[in-house]
């Protein structure tokens, strides 16, 4: 037993509906029961005015005849299912038409009513094919929706079975320089091409699956950190990347969010940690980790390492005679005549006011000596702008065996103020 179906008249008269016979009798009368039922009626009288006015109107349904003069109903409608294929279209048919059902098949026909035409059965079919075309309206819509929210995500976001990319939302695809995901598929696959560096470690584009896989097996507290980039010479940028499975499919959702500015302050942040902020060299805390380091190595390994210790003579008469500001000066020229005359391995960092020390990797005490002594006549050589000439007073101590830093470090201090003691301007060796 069928239930009978009811028709909404109300959402019938959201329609608009092309209508072709050419047999002006059926035509006319059928025209007149349509068009007091459905919101708009088109009417055309063979296939070749039904594919203008469907060209023209783009009505919602099309009802048609088959056998018509000039271009019959099913060659329409071949071409309209071409055009836009989610149109639903209703043939009218009559017994003797029936050697045309396979070929309506074949063209996706969605309805048919039988001849001659029951007006009730007919407003049924518009009905049913209104119901299906208003569902799938409604998931277009839908999609739509998602792909505009995904589309206006200020985050990258990738939807990938992992051996290729499926969805790339269109913040990205401007990042990566496409206009469509057809333009980046006709290069890549995935979008690894464009990774540089992948948690600190740089990308070498071995194996993309495999960094989705392990993405995907590390916990997801773990914060990825990849960097992209886009042009060759631009700079990358970073981000962090966060994955979630779609249920029930392999299919993952990528999200990267763009940090670079955050990476950039840690850096700077981390820079700022362990430099003096006058010179720009190195800072105590910085030279304090570099030396604990170092004497672990050296009593490893066995390797020699020196301390030069060094404090400007008399700085505190450039103070008073040229201000302070002067006095500053002064501090940044001999950073940089030190810096220019060590090595970049060398440690070198302001220990206090006018007093400065270099860790000598992997030199002994006589080497060390030799480099005190030529830091020290560059200096003394040296002429600063309106102040003149100034020295420097040097002291010198190798790593022991039984040194600690706070041995060391009272070790090459006792030497610079020997070098005080002494007359200053020289260099001062420390005994073990
Ligand atoms: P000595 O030969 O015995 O080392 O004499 P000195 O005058 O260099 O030594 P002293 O320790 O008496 O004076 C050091 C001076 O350095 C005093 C201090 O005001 C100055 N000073 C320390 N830090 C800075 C700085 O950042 N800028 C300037 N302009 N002066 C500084
Ligand atoms: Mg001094
Ligand atoms: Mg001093």
């Amino acid at each position: 037993m069928s239930q009978k179906l009811q028709v909404d008249l109300t959402l019938l008269k959201t329609l608009s509906v092309l209508y072709v016979e050419d047999n002006e009798d059926i035509r006319e009368q059928l025209a007149q029961f349509l068009r007091r039922r459905v919101g708009t009626l088109h009417v055309a009288a063979n296939g070749q005015e039904g594919l203008d006015v469907f060209r023209r109107e783009q009505p919602d349904i099309v009802i048609t005849d088959i056998l018509m003069p000039v271009m019959d109903g099913l060659k329409m409608s071949e071409i309209i299912k071409n055009e836009e294929p989610a149109t639903p279209i209703i043939v009218t048919t009559a017994f003797n038409e029936q050697d045309y059902f396979i070929k309506a098949i074949d063209i996706g026909i969605d309805k048919y009513v039988i001849k001659p035409i029951n007006t009730e059965s007919l407003l049924e079919a518009v009905y049913k094919s209104a119901l299906i075309l208003l569902q799938r309206r409604e998931i277009d819509a839908h999609n739509r929706f998602i792909q505009y929210m995904l589309d206006m995500n200020p985050n990258f976001v990738v939807v990938s079975d992992l051996s290729q990319v499926e969805f790339i939302n269109k913040t990205f695809l401007a990042y990566l320089g496409y206009n469509s995901l057809e333009d980046f598929r006709r290069e890549h696959r995935c979008i690894d091409a464009f990774f540089v560096k992948v948690d600190g470690i740089p990308y070498t584009g071995e194996n993309t699956q495999k960094w989705a896989e392990t993405l995907i097996a590390s916990p997801v507290v773990t914060n990825h950190i990849v960097y992209l980039r886009t042009q060759p010479n631009a700079e990358p940028k970073a981000f962090i990347v966060t994955f979630t499975q779609i249920p029930d499919t392999r299919k993952y959702i990528f999200s990267f969010t763009d940090i670079t500015q955050l990476e950039q302050e840690k850096l700077n942040f981390a820079e700022q940690a362990i430099r003096d902020p006058l010179t720009g060299i190195f800072n105590r805390e910085k030279f304090d980790t570099a030396l604990m380091q170092e004497i672990e190595r050296a009593s490893r390994y066995h390797a020699p390492f020196s301390l030069v210790m060094f404090d400007i003579d008399r700085f505190k008469s450039i103070n008073d005679n040229y201000g302070h500001h002067a006095g500053d000066n002064v501090l940044r020229g001999i950073t940089a005549l030190v810096t220019e005359n060590i090595r970049e391995i060398d440690i070198f960092a302001r220990w206090g006011g006018e007093e400065f020390i270099i860790l000598v990797n992997g030199t002994p005490l006589n080497q060390s000596r030799q480099l005190a002594e030529k830091l020290r006549e560059i200096i003394e050589t040296f002429s600063f702008s309106e102040i003149g000439h100034i020295t420097c007073s040097f002291g010198v101590a190798e790593f022991a065996d039984d040194d600690n830093e706070e041995k060391l470090l009272e070790r090459v201090d006792k030497a610079l103020y020997r070098a005080k003691d002494e007359g200053r301007n020289r260099v001062a060796i420390a005994t073990p």
